[in-house]
């Protein structure tokens, strides 16, 4: 069974700290040990594992994805929003963490972030417990 859960971004970027969520989904699944993916189903948004304790983490990557990918450039794509194509591709769009006693397994300073590049929109995260 896939869960599925709806994200409401506010901003054209964002990282959206989403690991109380999962954790709360996986704590209703009731799975004990095991693994959960984690799924982005958008070509213009992505998830990622970083620190979570700083904010400015959040932040810096941020910044740095927009230094490496300028949203105005020489781009082909007709609807305007190649760089959070590109962006979406670079960070990837599941994440996968193991379960441990009903728990996500991460490390200290681990979160899962949702990824938007291209918002504010409706999304949507999938997560799979197995
Ligand atoms: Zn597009």
């Amino acid at each position: 069974m896939v869960i599925t859960i709806p994200i409401k971004t506010r901003d054209r970027s964002e990282m959206i700290d989403v690991t109380a969520t999962v954790q709360e989904e996986l704590t209703k699944s009731g799975l004990q040990d095991g693994v959960c993916i984690v799924y982005v189903p958008h070509t213009t948004a992505g998830v990622t594992i970083n620190e979570a304790a700083d904010p400015s983490v959040a932040y810096d990557i941020q910044k740095a994805l927009d230094n490496l990918v300028p949203w105005e450039g020489a781009y082909r794509h007709r609807e305007g929003n190649s760089a959070a194509h590109i962006k979406s591709s670079l960070i990837g769009n599941s994440v996968t963490v193991f379960v441990e006693s009903g728990r996500l397994n991460l490390g200290t300073w681990q979160g899962i972030f949702f990824c938007e590049f291209d918002g504010p929109r409706s999304r949507k995260l999938h997560m799979k417990f197995q």
